[in-house]
This record gives structure tokens, C-alpha cells and sequence, in this order.
């Protein structure tokens, strides 16, 4: 037997409990019901003793008293089982219940004990958060149907542009004074600038609608390296630009896809290598091709390496020539798509190193 001195000791704990505090025999009649669960379910001491525990049940929840009586019955616990109790005024509130058998001195169940925590505003959070986390997919959702839709339309009237410029440039009787030309060939970069950031937003709906296909062919990838460097070499002919390649690298890939995550990787490197030299490595490392664009510009601080791959991400340091924050992302996809991986090494102040392991047969 318990002590006077522990039973009340015991009985101001339940007495003073947060969490509503009840005992019930096996057939569900309530024995004993402490303050918190008078506070909790609006129901006095002396209106629940004696009636069921299926006072505060829900209706449609009726049938878990049958299965906790079974536990209890069977010996075992009912451990912080989330479920919905009501009040005497029909409120329903988000509860955490704990149930216990309780058993007399020759240790045979003759009752239970249950606790029961509020956890309404808990879950009022979880249902908020799940909202907000709709809202934003959906939000996101039609962002992205925005781009798709406005990426398409922009793209046929510049498309036709682009073209009537050319036209215009090759005219034989064109009569423009040099500046005129300049400035013509200047409106036309503008355009093919204008065509490759549509391009980029195109490329997001392509993957976000699952519409991003491959198209292999086997090539030299040490070829197309060296073809795209020289691109960018003759426009930015001030910046040294050293090639370490072997001499060939012949795999199966899509060639306009992989030409685009070597461009998007040097003109980083150019943009953020603050016209200091760039080394660009290629070799095969067992049954993949590595790929090394390191420059020793601005660097990347740690905390920015992960999001710098994401969509729409641009480190905003410094307003760098006006990109959108998509050309790493969509490295990432088409490396990735091609079964290899991306990664970055960098320091601030210190130089990125991109470094792409291509699989040589997909
Ligand atoms: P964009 O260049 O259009 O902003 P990217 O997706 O290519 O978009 O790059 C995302 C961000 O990552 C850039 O805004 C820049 O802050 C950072 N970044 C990319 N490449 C480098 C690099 N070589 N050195 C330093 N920062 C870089």
C-alpha cells in the first residue's frame, strides 16, 4: 500500500496537472476526473464520475473507446494517440492521449488511466504551415505556367526580328555609314541576347512540364570544348583563357545541351572571374568525363554554394550583368538528366572550380 504522505503527494500532482487526468473502470465508467479536465472538457468532477468516457467521444469516433478498452483489457499502453475529443458545448478539440492499465496489488487490470494533452493549438500550426506550403506550390505553379506562356508568345515576334535584322545587315545596297552599321550589328546582339534569356525561360518550363528530352549522338567532347571556348575567347579576347584537354573524349551525349553547360560555365567563369586567367580541364576518369572550369574571380561564400543551382538564385553581391539566376540550374538538369553530377569548390575572394562527371554512354 501507498503511504498517506505519497497519496497526496500523487493527488497534488494530478490536482495541479495542465493535462486533463481521468480513470476509468474496463467497462469505460469514469472513476476519477481532475481539474484540467474539468477546464479541458467543461464537465464537473461530480457530472462525469459515474457516466462513460463515451461522454466526450465524437460520435464518428465512437469505435476507438472499443479499441483502447481492448489494449487496456490485453495489458498494454495506448501511447500519445493523436485523435479529437468534444466538450460539454460541442466544441472538438485536438488531444494527445495516453492510456495506462491500471492493476490491483495481485497485478490484474481492473481499470485504466488516461491522460489527455490540448494539442489544438499544435495542430492549428501543422494546419497553417500545410496551407502556406499549398499556397506557395500553387503560387510557384503559376509562376511557372506564366513563364511558359509568356516565353512562348515573346519568342515568335523576336525570333522574326532577329531574322529581319540579319536581313537588314546583309542588304547589298545598304547604304549605312559605319556608325549606322555598328549600330545595327549592336541592335542585333541586343536581339540574340533578348533570344537566349527567352531560350533560358524556356528551358525552366521544359523541365518543370517534364518536356526536357535528349537527343544523343557521339562526339568529341574535347572538340566542342575547345569550339565553345574560342567563341567566347574571340569576344573577350582580354581575358587569358588556357585549355587542358585530352585529346579526345568521345561519349554519347546530346551535343547542343552539353555545348550549352560548357557556355553557361565559362561565361560564369568570365562574368565572375574579374578578367583574371581561367583554366579549363577535360579528361576521362574511368567510365566518365570530367569537365573543371575554374576561375579566380569573386569566389562564392559557403553559405551561398547550395542555392547558387537552384531556380531563380543569383548571389547578390554585386549586380553583375543582368542574368536571371537560371543558367547553373539548368546546368544541373541537363548534366543530371544525363545521368552525371555538378558540383562547386569555391572560397570567397578566392575562385570557383565547377567541376562535371559526365557518364560516357547513357
Ligand atoms: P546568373 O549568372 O544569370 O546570375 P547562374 O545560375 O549562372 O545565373 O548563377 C547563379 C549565381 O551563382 C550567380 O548570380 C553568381 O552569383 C553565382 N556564380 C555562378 N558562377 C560563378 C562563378 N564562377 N564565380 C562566382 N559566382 C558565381
Amino acid at each position: 500500500m501507498l503511504s498517506e504522505g505519497l497519496v497526496s503527494l500523487l493527488s497534488a500532482i494530478v490536482n495541479s496537472s495542465d493535462d486533463a487526468i481521468v480513470s476509468k473502470t474496463l467497462d469505460g465508467i469514469i472513476t476519477s476526473w481532475n481539474p484540467a479536465a474539468e477546464r479541458m472538457f467543461g464537465y464537473t468532477a461530480a457530472e462525469a464520475i459515474g457516466k462513460s468516457i463515451r461522454l466526450i467521444i465524437p460520435p464518428e469516433l465512437q469505435s476507438e473507446e472499443n479499441y483502447v478498452l481492448d489494449q487496456i483489457r490485453r495489458g498494454e499502453k495506448v501511447d500519445h494517440f493523436e485523435t479529437v475529443r468534444q466538450t460539454r458545448d460541442g466544441r472538438r478539440l485536438d488531444i494527445s492521449l495516453t492510456v495506462s492499465p491500471i492493476r490491483d496489488a495481485d497485478g490484474v487490470v481492473i481499470g485504466a488511466s488516461k491522460t489527455a494533452r490540448d494539442i489544438t493549438e499544435k495542430k492549428e500550426m501543422e494546419r497553417e504551415r500545410e496551407t502556406t506550403r499549398l499556397q506557395l506550390a500553387e503560387a510557384l505553379a503559376g509562376r511557372d505556367e506564366f513563364i511558359a506562356v509568356a516565353a512562348h508568345e515573346l519568342r515568335n515576334p523576336l525570333n522574326a526580328l532577329v531574322l529581319l535584322w540579319q536581313l537588314l545587315e546583309r542588304m547589298p545596297g545598304l547604304s549605312a555609314t559605319p556608325a549606322e552599321r555598328k549600330l545595327i550589328e549592336r541592335s542585333r546582339m541586343q536581339l540574340g541576347r533578348l533570344s537566349s534569356l527567352i531560350d533560358r525561360l524556356m528551358d525552366v518550363t521544359r523541365v518543370r512540364f517534364g518536356t526536357f528530352d535528349l537527343y544523343r549522338e557521339t562526339f568529341d567532347l574535347a572538340a566542342l570544348i575547345k569550339e565553345t571556348t574560342n567563341r567566347f575567347a574571340i569576344q573577350n579576347c582580354a581575358i587569358p583563357i588556357s585549355l587542358n584537354l585530352e585529346s579526345r573524349i568521345e561519349g554519347s551525349w546530346d551535343r547542343l545541351r552539353i555545348d550549352q553547360v560548357v557556355s553557361n560555365l565559362v561565361s560564369n567563369a568570365i562574368k565572375y572571374g574579374n578578367g583574371k586567367p581561367i583554366v579549363i580541364a577535360a579528361s576521362v576518369e574511368a567510365d566518365h568525363a570530367v569537365v573543371t572550369v575554374r576561375d579566380n574571380g569573386d569566389g562564392i561564400s559557403s553559405a551561398d554554394l547550395d542555392r547558387i543551382f537552384e531556380r531563380f538564385e543569383r548571389v547578390a553581391t554585386r549586380a553583375k550583368s543582368g542574368g536571371l539566376g537560371l543558367g547553373l540550374w539548368i546546368t544541373k538538369q541537363i548534366v543530371e538528366t544525363h545521368g552525371g553530377t555538378v558540383v562547386v569548390e569555391s572560397e570567397l575572394g578566392k575562385g570557383s572550380t565547377f567541376v562535371v562527371r559526365l557518364p560516357l554512354r547513357g
